[in-house]
């Protein structure tokens, strides 16, 4: 069984003084509650590109804060101390509202319309209301739900999975997309899989940074390409930084990357420069 660790429950600011840790984590904790009322958080959005095209098709929303004093804060850190308090539910639930309002509001000014992919935790994907919770939140903002994508990693849908199964069964019902995040990392059957009703695969960034030198890496991700074909998935590969990779991902059948090769995680003014205006008449 392959697992790599992707660094997102390491704490970055982890310091051999635990009280002076514990004392930090409190701050940032109480932070947290406010920053969404005042207006801290933002979203980045990261383009998706067909390999074989090279357009884009669709975006990841990415949560972005800004502290007043501690200044930019990654979400690797702040993620998940919200999930240890439970804040999440209020942060996953922004995120949602202001990625499908965002991507309304492109639609309405007339680009040609692109799905939105916005990250949801173990917590959120859990909870029997779930799926309510998108529904409103679509209803709300206007945004069609062929146009939004939920990612859920690997790991979060293997606990409590009957349930997630359910939810993820109403999403796919509303016709919300899903994708399995951070594929590789985690601890998911093949038999599990299987009865995920899932769109698409994304193979995580850790085998796609090794597949020119680590043998065993590009073995691997060949197999997941493999897998997901035989499962009717799409596949995505994440974290696509030159294009040598690319190429390997060309070579090997891949639909869909992300990376810094195409592009970084744009403020929105950025990512509206990559959509395509729609012909008017
Ligand atoms: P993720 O969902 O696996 O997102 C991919 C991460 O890789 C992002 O980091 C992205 O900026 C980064 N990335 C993209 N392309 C490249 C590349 O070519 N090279 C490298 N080195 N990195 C690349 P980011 O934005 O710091 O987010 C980290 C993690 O925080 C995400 O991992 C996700 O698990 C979590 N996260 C981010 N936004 C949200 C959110 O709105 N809600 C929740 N629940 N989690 C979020
Ligand atoms: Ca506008
Ligand atoms: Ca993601
Ligand atoms: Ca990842």
């Amino acid at each position: 069984h392959y697992c790599k660790q992707n660094g997102r429950h390491n704490f970055l600011f982890y310091t051999p003084d635990m009280n002076q840790y514990h004392d930090y984590r409190i701050t940032i904790e109480g932070d947290l509650r406010e920053a969404i009322s005042r207006n801290e958080l933002h979203l980045n959005y990261q383009p998706k590109v067909n390999v074989k095209t090279g357009f884009i098709s669709g975006m990841e929303a990415l949560v972005r804060w800004n502290h007043p004093e501690k200044g930019f804060i990654s979400p690797g850190e702040f993620i998940p101390l919200a999930e240890e308090t439970g804040l999440i539910t209020q942060v996953d639930e922004w995120v949602l509202k202001e990625a499908c309002r965002q991507n309304q509001e492109w639609i309405e000014d007339g680009y040609a319309p692109e799905r939105v992919a916005v990250n949801v935790s173990a917590n959120e994907i859990q909870r029997t209301d779930f799926a309510d919770k998108v529904r409103r939140i679509l209803d709300e903002t206007g945004l069609a739900p062929q146009f939004l994508e939920i990612e859920v990693t690997e790991n979060s849908v293997m606990q409590n999975t009957d349930q997630c199964i359910r939810t993820m069964q109403d999403l796919k019902a509303l016709g919300v997309s899903l994708s399995i995040d951070d594929f590789g990392t985690g601890y998911s059957s093949l038999s599990y899989l299987r009865k995920f009703p899932i769109h698409y695969l994304k193979i995580d960034q850790a085998f796609i940074k090794g597949v020119l030198h680590d043998p065993s890496d590009s073995e691997i991700v060949k197999v997941m390409i493999q897998l997901a074909e035989a499962f009717k998935l799409e596949v995505i590969a994440e974290g696509v930084e030159n294009e040598e990779v690319l190429h390997f991902l060309i070579e090997n059948g891949c639909d869909y990357y992300q990376g810094y090769y195409f592009s970084k995680p744009l403020p929105p003014e950025e990512m509206e420069k990559s959509l395509v205006k729609k012909q008017s008449y």
